[in-house]
């Protein structure tokens, strides 16, 4: 049975991990990852969350099965962080929102669900996009086709290019779009030219399914949820994928939710009966753990209000790692002007560093970033910044 069966290509980032692991550089800094570290270099584990378990300790429950859309006080908190609790179609019933195992599995229960109401269609994701999105969206059965993204020459977004294959994709096509802090490239585009985005894909009658991993990581969970408004106020159906692994730092718990916002309350009420068939036929229901802490977190306004700061303090860490990458860059010698680095958004920088570049970072100083010249600047602190800062100097200077 399994003679014919070929070698699968290694996932890219984790040969990165496994070379950064066997590496003996004592000087060696990951950049590879897409995780967001602490200024010590670990993984945070929030107060709020160590609290919200505290409080589940307390009162410990029996595990059942939850049901297959999994707790409705979840799915109740991820819309009203998602959409708003008042808003129109929150209050109109027409969100048909199910918890997910993370970002991931948001994006794929929307995928099967689509490929089983128009499988004909085509799938475009950005060029470049997180890693996943092509095979996510292959896997379920789609043709995956890229529209324009980064422009290195522009060192920002191709917007014109973006807006043109918008144009020309054929009724029907599912666009994936990314909510805020673009992954890989670190470039969003701005709220006017979200609205003539928007514009395209309903006068194209495209399907916009926006991935929303990073909420809260960019500008403020507001302030990088504002998309989701427009959309809204555009009268489109809309899917969102939410995750909570960055910005609860439970990576490891897959905590996150697919939400589709339908016409009416009854378009919603079909919408989640197939949904839940989704989810039945694939693993039965989600677990517990981890949508039990988030949802003690957003819905506790203590908790609610220590998590928004603690969110803060990651995101600001981000921010000032921009800058001081900015300006010791500069300290080190480089004369290329580098600061489009602090203008980018998110975990990630899409440093214009070449894959010749950046294997010369791995091999002479242990400084490890993709082939593709992202760094993460969520994995950047204190102690390691002057060695990356050196080190990207000097593969600058020759
Ligand atoms: N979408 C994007 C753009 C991501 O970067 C990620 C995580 N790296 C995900 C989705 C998946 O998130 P999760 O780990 O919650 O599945």
């Amino acid at each position: 049975l399994f003679q014919s069966v070929e070698m699968a290509p290694r996932d890219p980032i984790l040969g990165l991990n496994e070379q950064f692991n066997a590496d003996t550089n004592p000087q060696k800094v990951n950049l590879g990852v897409g995780v967001y570290y602490d200024d010590n270099g670990k993984l945070p584990l929030l107060e709020c969350v160590q609290k919200a378990e505290k409080q589940m300790m307390e009162a410990p429950k029996a595990r059942g099965y939850l049901p297959i859309d999994g707790i409705a006080a979840y799915d109740q908190a991820v819309r009203g962080l998602v959409f708003g609790a008042d808003s129109e179609p929150v209050k109109s019933n027409r969100v048909a929102t199910v918890q997910a195992l993370g970002g991931t599995g948001g994006l794929k229960i929307g995928a099967d669900f689509l490929h089983l109401v128009s499988p004909k269609s085509k799938v475009l994701i950005s060029d470049p996009s997180w890693e996943n999105h092509r095979a996510l969206f292959s896997q379920a059965g789609f043709t995956v086709e890229a529209y324009p993204y980064y422009s290195a020459a522009k060192r920002g977004v191709d917007f014109d290019g973006m807006l043109t294959a918008l144009n020309l994709a054929p009724e029907g096509t599912i666009v994936v779009l990314h909510a805020c802090c673009h992954n890989p490239t670190g470039y969003d585009i701005t709220p006017a030219q979200w609205d003539q985005v928007i514009a395209a894909v309903k006068s194209r009658k495209l399907v916009p399914f926006l991935d929303m991993a990073y909420q809260g990581f960019g500008q403020g969970i507001a302030e990088d949820g504002a998309v989701i408004g427009k959309f809204v106020a555009s009268g489109q159906d809309f899917f969102v994928s939410t995750s909570f692994s960055k910005s609860f730092s439970l990576y490891g718990e897959r905590v996150g939710a697919l939400s589709v916002v339908c016409k009416d309350k009854d378009e919603a009420g079909r919408v989640l009966s197939q949904l839940k068939i989704m989810i039945r036929t694939n693993y039965s229901n989600p677990p517990t753990h981890g949508a039990t802490v988030v949802t003690t977190v957003l819905t506790t306004p203590e908790l609610r209000a220590l998590w928004e700061k603690e969110l803060a303090g990651m995101r600001v860490r981000i921010k000032q790692m921009r800058e001081a990458l900015v300006r010791k860059l500069k300290a080190a010698g480089v004369k290329e002007d580098m600061s489009f680095i602090s203008q980018q958004i998110g975990m990630f920088s899409y440093s214009g560093l070449t894959k010749d570049q950046m294997v010369r970072l791995r091999s002479e100083f242990g400084v490890y970033g993709t082939d593709t010249g992202r760094m993460c600047v969520a994995a950047l602190n204190s102690k390691n910044i002057d060695h990356v800062c050196a080190s990207v100097a000097k593969v600058l200077s020759a």
